[in-house]
């Protein structure tokens, strides 16, 4: 990338790597109607820079306010057009000026890149999400010139230089104060940004909670606070929604939040927020955690991953603990039974704030189970620990609710009958097609509610679950179900069964199912839990669910799933009695009518089914049938 030989000491001239080229022009020449956010990424770089260095301070023993203080300076000309923000942070090394303002280490710029080049994206959140922020300096500046001399280092400074078009220029500087000065030539349309009132606006309106003073033209424009170290009832709803937004970053309101502390055995202070909106859900890539770990107010680690249960990670906040050694770095985090604990503190907390919120304000839950439901589910999937009192957090539609309505286990264990042992689930594509299947018709008669599973993962979490409050979950095409006993007989009811195949012949029609569909299926029987269905595939008890095998061959090519089903037919069904005469006489096309029958069945399962057979039957069939006429 170096178009001259390598000369520290001249000024030497670089071109960006492709993919920074790339984001500079999607940056320079789009037309984002919300280009102040560049001043929110300058900050908020100033701020890293300011966190990282009171951090080596404090490591190293020295008082950062005795030397330098830390701090965030605004200087701006409106008669040159010029608006400088300098930070007295960690500055940058000469590597690190290439390494940081030239190229795009993280995946996230390829993600930025294919999401910035679809027509509606929004930006504000985009930019600083995939950490391209420095770039969006050009959306205002015709030149940027940054000057910068690093505090872990005893190299002089540099300056780089760039117009943002293809190249950038990195001068040695003499004489310069520890940390970085980032110097923008505005450009015609973004003159304003020169003048006080626009500055003071756009800090106000994103970085109001910036840990470090801001200086406009030597004047403080913000308040320092640490809102979390406060106690809850000194911090108004307003301040923590305006803390949200800076932190997540966001331009909405959290659902909710939670603040809190505790004392023995662990110190924690902890202020978390449920967002608004999941990105994960968007087609965002998976979230990254968000929680800003702190020892006494200071930063020691951004997006502490560790801190939370990787489904929590949709939670943002800051957790301060004065019991966390300063020098903890990412490896010993992971292993740290003190982290361990904050761990299982909080997720304690949350799982109980979100309970309360279902119970309390079940609206507000409904927004919430609408963007978050699908963490939950996986926390029921992945954490054993937990798996309970997730439970109580699941919702679904069942056959007795309206469509988009949603009942918790709870709900459903109120108004099952007491003779009910199990709460059954089936999954589907969707209300109808539940409904139009053979497996819901039993419940249907019997009056026992079921719950629907739309999602593909649901059949896992019901799996995961196994039960609940001592009551078994089955799914409704499972081999045996043990339903509460029927009512008295309705008068269709018992007059089909007058048309039924003989009690003598059940044992020898089961046989003869048997042995034509042998290949395919595990065992035959009669049953009474079809009404207008003639048969139905069940699973074996203890095998997935069909939904789950499903699941299983669309992520893993090589599984197998075979496991064979049983087949129960009704001996109700007049298709069932006419066939039980057709084979006496007839075998070849009671065979194939067999075989249609369990095509049926099989695509009611979910199962794949070889379609030109199927079509070819039905042929054969319409070709006797008019005949016939
Ligand atoms: P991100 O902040 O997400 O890493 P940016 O594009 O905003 O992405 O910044 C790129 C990198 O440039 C930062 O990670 C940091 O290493 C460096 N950098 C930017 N501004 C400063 C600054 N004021 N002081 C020190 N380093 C900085
Ligand atoms: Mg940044």
């Amino acid at each position: 990338m170096t178009n001259d030989t390598h000369a520290p000491d001249a000024s030497t001239s670089y071109s960006f790597q492709a993919e920074v080229a790339k984001v500079l022009d999607i940056v320079i020449n789009s037309l984002y109607t919300d280009k102040e956010i560049f001043l929110r990424e300058l900050i908020s770089n100033a701020v890293d820079a300011l966190e990282k260095r009171r951090y080596l301070d404090l490591v190293n023993g020295r008082d950062p306010e005795k030397d330098l203080p830390l701090q965030i300076t605004i200087a701006a000309d409106s008669d040159t057009g010029t608006l400088t923000v300098t930070d007295t942070g960690i500055g940058m090394t000469r590597d690190e000026l290439i390494e940081n303002l030239g190229t795009i280490a993280h995946s996230g710029a390829t993600e930025f890149l294919k999401k910035a080049s679809q027509p509606v994206s929004d930006t504000f959140n985009l930019i600083g999400q995939f950490g391209v922020g420095f770039y969006s300096a050009f959306m205002v500046a015709s030149q940027v010139i940054v000057t910068t001399r690093s505090a872990t280092s005893t190299e002089h400074g540099y300056q780089w230089t760039s117009d943002g078009i293809s190249h950038y220029t990195i001068t040695p500087a003499d004489g310069l104060p520890m940390g970085t000065s980032i110097q923008l030539t505005l450009k015609k349309d973004a003159e304003d940004y020169a003048k006080d009132w626009r500055l003071r606006d756009v800090i106000h309106k994103y970085s109001g909670f910036v840990p470090f003073p801001i200086l406009i033209n030597n004047e403080k424009v913000n308040t320092i606070q640490a809102l979390w170290v406060k106690s809850p009832g000194d911090v108004t709803d307003d301040e923590y929604q305006e803390f949200f937004k800076y932190i997540a970053p966001s331009t909405q309101n959290p659902i909710d939040w939670l603040h809190f502390s505790t004392d023995a055995p662990l110190s924690i202070k902890a202020l978390l927020f449920i967002p608004n909106e999941n990105p994960e859900k968007l087609g965002f890539g998976r979230t990254d955690a968000n929680i800003n770990l702190h020892c006494k107010k200071v930063l020691i680690q951004r997006n502490a991953k560790d801190l939370l249960p990787l489904w929590l990670r949709f939670v943002s906040g800051v957790v301060d603990s004065e019991d966390i050694p300063l020098n903890i770095s990412r490896e010993t985090m992971q292993d740290s039974a003190l982290i361990r604990k904050i761990n299982r503190v909080l997720s304690k907390r949350i799982i109980k704030q979100l309970k309360t919120m279902a119970e309390k304000q079940p609206d507000r839950y409904r927004q919430f189970w609408s963007q978050f439901g699908m963490f939950i589910k996986e926390g029921v999937i992945t954490e054993f620990s937990d798996r309970d009192a997730l439970a109580e957090l699941v919702r679904f539609e069942t056959s007795m609710t309206d469509p988009g309505t949603l009942v918790s286990f709870q709900e459903y264990m109120e108004r099952m009958p007491e003779s009910q042992k199990s709460i059954y689930y089936i999954a589907g594509a969707g209300r109808e097609a539940i409904e139009a299947g053979p497996y819901v018709e039993v419940f249907r008669k019997r009056g026992i509610e079921v719950i629907y599973n739309y999602d593909p993962v649901d059949d896992f979490v019901m799996h995961h679950l196994a039960e609940f409050k001592e009551k078994k979950l089955v799914s409704a095409d499972s081999e045996s179900i043990d339903l509460p006993t029927a009512g008295p007989e309705s008068a269709a009811e018992s007059d089909s069964k007058s048309n039924s195949v003989p009690s003598g012949d059940i044992q020898s029609l089961a046989d003869w199912i048997r042995a034509k569909l042998q290949e395919k299926i595990a065992d035959v029987r009669s049953s009474d839990r079809l009404v207008s269905s003639p048969i139905i595939l069940v699973n074996p008890d203890g095998a997935l669910t069909g939904a789950m095998q499903k699941l299983m061959e669309a992520a893993n090519k090589e599984f197998s799933p075979v496991t064979r089903r049983n087949l129960q037919f009704n001996p109700n069904h007049p298709i069932i009695r006419n066939l039980n005469e057709l084979r006496r006489d007839h075998d070849d096309q009671a065979a194939m009518i067999l075989d249609q029958l369990f095509d049926h069945a099989a695509l009611d399962a979910g199962m794949a089914v070889e379609t030109r057979l199927l079509v070819r039957r039905v042929t054969s069939i319409i070709e006797a049938l008019l005949e016939k006429l």
